[in-house]
């Protein structure tokens, strides 16, 4: 199982929070990372993480090719809902991707928070029953 972690500037600091509070959780799995996202996690704490380029060069188009390739089972997406962004085609462009591809997507920290316990119950697998069906097409 797979994770991608985006935040907005001014998210950064509760990203920061949200994985501190659950680092043991995302350790356990692949973790991928926006570019600026993924630097200030690493800087905080030990999660080991693939970082792509920054959101508004394209990184949330990459992470959308991640989820097309069934890489993704988790997007967390802590968008800044008051500021407008350059980037926001490829922003819903990776929200529509999810829905396609019926990847769980939390864009705010009280549903990162029920989504990553959920993860952590094992109420996800049925991405890797998804993920072995698809590949058998
Ligand atoms: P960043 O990109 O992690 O490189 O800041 C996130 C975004 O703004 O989409």
């Amino acid at each position: 199982m797979n994770i991608a972690l985006i935040a907005h500037d001014e998210m950064k600091n509760t990203m920061v929070g949200f994985c501190i509070g659950y680092e043991e959780i995302l350790k356990k799995y692949k973790v991928y990372a926006t570019g600026t996202t993924g630097k200030i996690i690493m800087d905080a704490t030990d999660i080991n993480i693939t970082r792509l380029a920054s959101g508004p060069l394209g990184g949330d188009q990459q992470i959308g090719s991640l989820v097309v390739s069934q890489d993704i089972d988790l997007v967390i997406f802590l968008r800044d809902p008051l500021t407008s962004q350059a980037h926001e085609p490829d922003i819903q462009a990776l929200i529509r991707l999810c829905d396609v591809y019926h990847v769980p997507v939390a864009t705010n920290l009280a549903s990162a928070e029920i989504f990553i316990k959920a993860l952590d119950r094992g109420e996800l697998s049925w991405r890797e029953v998804r993920k072995t069906k698809s590949q058998r097409v």
